[in-house]
């Protein structure tokens, strides 16, 4: 990248460290589910991981970076691991080395049930990796294949026993319920099979069927038989009842955590943040200024290579914009937002911009508003899309 084709960097202003974000685009196979940016392949190309590195190389002698103390690293995907241990090691050992992070980071690898052996997790381990995110989703043979889950149930139980064996003691579960054929029962059989396994942090999506996918075409096909909407609010309330009673508090409207375990990388997004993301479709945003890189791995990996920018978008956020940003990701956390820190950062205030909106949401029993202070009551949480549509 010239000097001439670099992003122009808006000056921070008191904000929090930054996370860093890796992306991996690639798994063994594509879920019925899955939206993401991630490619179905057997061998993952090494030529990836070279331009990745290249980007890594740019971004860590940049001044924006330089001035900057990161908390927290992420390796998400698609499915890292499938890389191997050693490799991903290796990578976070180059971002450690190459950026400025404070003493005790956060550094997660998400990882599937059947993509990660016992040596791969030594190896993340020894290379400093502190958070394992397993996607687990149910614990039902049945549906694991409905879904286009490759791995088993005793598969996901092995990996889970293989990382507590390797030395995690911060693992993440991820889950997801509203599934097709799903039952209250069933849904209710996953929770108790993870919390089974005493997880530090739980993440419990509810099912949306995204265009694109192998679901969406079943729906549009009228193949495709989900949970009624009762039954699905009755899932959404059985997991919060059955994660408290494990010692894990809610603290995002899908996450929940054992005091110390909640997610500091997610938590800086929601709290509108600044993170740098590398890899193929990864999201910046420095200081308010938005990238986005390009999604295929093949373009993003040739740009890169050659040097050159692998920006699909660039975007500079007004300041009202950020601001309802702040508001919409800052109420997705149960502590919700604080109307001072709002000011500092925007000089402006929930009750001043939005006025009558928030006096009917109020009205209404879907947000609570204190002196300095506004979050979703547990209704608003059970309505949270449709709240945060009204501020958008
Ligand atoms: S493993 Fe994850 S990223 Fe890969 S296809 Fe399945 S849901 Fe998508």
């Amino acid at each position: 990248m010239t000097a001439a084709s670099r992003p122009p960097i808006v000056p921070a202003s008191g904000e929090e460290p930054p996370g860093l974000y890796l992306h991996i685009p690639f798994c063994r196979s594509k879920c019925a589910y899955c939206s993401f940016n991630s490619y179905p392949c057997r061998q993952p190309p090494g030529h990836y991981l070279t331009a990745l590195e290249k980007q890594l190389d740019f971004w860590s002698a940049h001044p924006w970076c330089r001035e900057r103390t990161f908390a927290t690293l992420f390796l998400g995907g698609g499915t890292p691991t499938i890389y191997g241990g050693r490799v991903l090691a290796a990578l976070v050992g180059k971002c450690l080395s190459a950026f400025n992070f404070c003493e005790k980071p956060e550094i997660t690898v998400e990882a599937n049930p059947n993509a990660v052996t016992e040596q791969d997790l030594g190896e993340l381990r020894q290379g400093g990796v502190n958070r394992l995110s397993l996607g687990v989703q149910a614990f039902s043979d049945p549906l694991l294949a409905a879904i286009g889950r490759t791995h088993t149930v005793a598969e996901a139980g092995a990996a889970i026993r293989a990382a507590r064996r390797a030395g995690f003691a911060n693992l993440n579960l991820d889950l997801i319920y509203g599934l097709p054929g799903q039952t209250l029962c069933d849904w209710q059989r996953t929770l108790d099979a993870a919390l089974g396994f005493s997880p530090e942090h739980l993440a419990c999506y509810e099912l949306t069927i995204e265009e694109g996918t192998a679901f969406a075409r079943e729906l549009a096909a009228e193949a495709l038989a989900l949970p009624g909407e009762e039954e699905v609010v009755a899932m959404a309330a059985a997991t919060g009842e059955a994660a408290a009673r494990a010692g894990l508090a809610r603290y995002e409207i899908s996450n929940y955590a054992r005091p110390g375990f909640a997610c500091r990388h997610n938590c800086n997004y929601w709290q509108n943040g600044s993170y740098l993301g590398l890899g193929a479709g990864a999201a910046s945003c420095l200081s308010g200024l938005r990238l986005k890189n390009l999604a295929a791995p093949a373009r993003y990996s040739s740009l890169a290579l050659a040097g050159l920018p692998p920006f699909a978008e660039a975007e500079c956020l007004p300041l009202a914009a950020r601001f309802r940003e702040s508001v919409i990701m800052g109420l997705r956390l149960t502590a919700g937002l604080s109307f001072s820190c709002l000011r500092k950062r925007f000089g402006l205030t929930p009750p001043g911009y939005y006025g009558k909106i928030l006096l009917e949401l109020r009205a209404q029993g879907l947000i609570a508003v204190g002196r300095d202070s506004m979050r979703l009551t547990d209704k608003g949480l059970c309505l949270a899309n449709q709240v945060l549509a009204r501020l958008v």
